[in-house]
């Protein structure tokens, strides 16, 4: 596997040379470069239809992160995110990992989850027994509710029932749990049509009163996870050997686990690539970010979601991120949102399955980029630099004064949005 991305100097190049470029590779059609060069929203029909009360429409910019090797496979990584320096540092991380040959994923299982919470139970033990011995039941419930996921292949896959007690208020639960194999799908709306239609049934066995059937977005029946070596020679600075670097990288993940003002500020920068793809793929963000963050707690306190280890005999830093990603390739509003579509061809993947993998890839590669920037010169060098556009336009520059006023001033030793607007009154005088 080749070292460098065959795309090069990619930041350099105008909007049209680097979709010429995307093109040219083979990551876009002609058709998906002209809409991405061409296209300023969705149409205003589509719009309109997708939510209530609509008044305009918010638009976020998309770039791509590069150097990206997932499972063996070369793919370029769309973003749709407002905060500069993400994708500069989230396509230098991957290069890193490409003298390895790149990202390695395993996805066991990929079943969204629903539930069914009852109450009022005489007998709970007696309750939970009578649900496990009718599964056969539940099951052709669930076809019958939902045929079109059967036929494709999917469909409810396994039950579980649990007694949830609170010792505070002494109210128990019987709770249903259903796992449901959605195919190309998020299925919330298959998962909880699917619910509808098996409820009644067990709330008439059990005689309970129901308090909700609904999908719950902690899929942990659909857990990713993407790993990585990188080469203790790579993270060598001006002051630290690579080795040392290593180790604080390891150290900075120990201690994510351990305080969570650290961690969640640790996941967060995990998260700027991870929302940005979720965005780009027209996914539901929030059902992504609830799901993580309860999984960052699954261990009774919130913690960073990364590993990093050492392996002085082969003189690697090897990392892991594993995360509950259920997203769909179709469904909700996905086909409604032209790039939601491109995305996934830029990412080179058929399937839902191979999304995850990439998000999971570039959730790692984010927090690669973070901590090592943090445990060396810290981030501020770097996000400065990128951020210097935002300070120029926000203190009113338009078209080539943006980047003059920005690269006047990077050379300055402190830079705010004074500074900017000095330099563009100047830069008009
Ligand atoms: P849809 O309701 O759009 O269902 C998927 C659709 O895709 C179905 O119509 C299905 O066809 C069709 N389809 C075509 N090919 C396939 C295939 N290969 N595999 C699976 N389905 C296929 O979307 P979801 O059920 O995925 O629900 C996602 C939406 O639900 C999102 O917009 C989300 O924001 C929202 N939502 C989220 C909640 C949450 O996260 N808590 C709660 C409620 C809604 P067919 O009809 O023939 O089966």
């Amino acid at each position: 596997m080749e070292q460098t991305s065959k795309i090069s100097k990619f930041y350099q190049k105008t909007r049209s040379e680097r979709l010429d470029l995307l093109k040219a590779h083979g990551f876009v059609s002609e058709n998906s470069a002209d809409l991405l060069m061409t296209t300023t929203g969705i149409s205003e029909d589509v719009a309109n239809h997708l939510i209530e009360n609509q008044i305009s429409q918010f638009s976020l910019p998309m770039g791509v992160a590069l150097n990206f090797i997932v499972d063996g496979q070369e793919c370029v990584i769309p973003m749709a995110i407002e905060e500069p320096s993400v994708i500069a540092a989230c396509s230098n991380a991957a290069r890193f990992t490409r003298s390895t040959g790149g990202f390695k994923t395993s996805f066991p299982e990929r079943l969204q989850t629903g539930q069914m919470i009852f109450y009022q139970i005489a007998d709970f033990a007696n309750a939970k027994q009578l649900v496990d011995s009718r599964v056969d039941e539940i099951k052709q419930l669930a076809e019958l509710a939902h045929p079109s996921i059967v036929v494709r292949g999917g469909g409810l896959v396994d039950v579980e029932t649990h007694i949830i007690y609170n010792e505070k208020d002494q109210a128990e639960y019987l709770t249903v749990y259903l796992y449901v194999d959605v195919k190309e799908a998020m299925g919330a709306n298959i998962v909880n049509t699917i619910l509808e239609g098996v409820t009644p049934a067990i709330q008439e066995w059990l005689a309970a009163e129901k308090l909700m059937s609904i999908l719950s977005n902690y899929n942990t029946r659909s857990l990713v996870t993407a790993t990585c070596e990188i080469p203790f020679d790579l993270l060598a600075t001006n002051h630290l050997d690579g080795q040392s670097v290593a180790q604080k990288i390891v150290k900075a993940a120990h201690y994510a686990k351990l305080d969570p003002y650290r961690a969640v500020t640790h996941n967060k920068g995990i998260m700027n690539g991870i929302d940005a793809v979720v965005m780009a793929t027209g996914n539901d963000y929030r059902a992504i970010e609830a799901g993580i963050h309860a999984y960052a707690s699954r261990n009774g306190s919130y913690q960073g979601l990364t590993t990093w280890q050492l392996d002085l005999d082969k003189q690697m830093l090897e990392g892991q991120l594993t995360l509950p990603l259920l997203l769909g390739s179709l469904g909700g509003a996905i086909n409604a949102l032209p790039l939601a579509k491109i995305s996934q061809e830029l990412m080179q993947v058929d399937t839902a399955e191979q999304m995850a993998r990439i998000i999971c890839a570039v959730g790692l590669a984010q927090n690669f980029a973070a901590v090592r920037a943090l445990v060396t010169e810290g981030i501020q060098k770097g996000h400065m630099s990128l951020h210097a556009n935002a300070l120029a336009i926000h203190a009113g520059a338009t078209g080539e004064e943006i980047e003059l006023v920005a690269s006047r001033l990077r050379a300055l030793e402190r830079m705010n949005l004074a500074k900017a607007t000095e330099l563009l009154t100047e830069l008009r005088q």
